[in-house]
């Protein structure tokens, strides 16, 4: 399968996306090791009968946004192994050639854009659109 991308669009792309890897691996660890100390503090606070139900729901928004973290992160490590393997540009759905335009937009994109609608039209909360 032929690709569009040049050498020096791979190579910027891969930087983009080990540069955006290393910045969401160093704030999901900061984010991890501050739950761990705002985790004891509330139970510090819990004894005294503070406002532990205002503080669980901060601590939900947290752990939301680590979960988006991780999505993002899983996204990014899939996408720098196919620029290992070889495979990366293409339409993990179809195998059409991905536009470099996308790529820049999104360099963690694994489908073309037509395969991406057909799949977020699928998703359960948009059947009753
Ligand atoms: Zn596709």
């Amino acid at each position: 399968m032929s690709t569009p991308l040049t050498q020096a669009d791979r190579e910027q792309l891969e930087r983009r996306l080990r540069a955006r890897h290393d910045a969401l691996t160093a704030h999901i660890q900061a984010q991890l090791a501050g739950r761990t100390r705002a985790e004891h503090a509330r139970e510090v606070l819990l004894q005294d009968g503070d406002d532990a139900p205002q503080r669980s729901a901060d601590r939900e928004i947290d752990l939301a946004m680590t979960d988006l973290e991780t999505v993002e992160l899983a996204a990014l490590d899939a996408a720098l192994q196919r620029l290992d393997d070889g495979h990366y540009g293409t339409c993990a759905e179809c195998g059409t050639d991905i536009p470099l335009a996308r790529l820049q937009a999104e360099p963690q994109a694994a489908l073309c854009v037509g395969c991406q609608g057909a799949r977020e039209r699928g998703r359960p909360h948009a059947a009753s659109l």
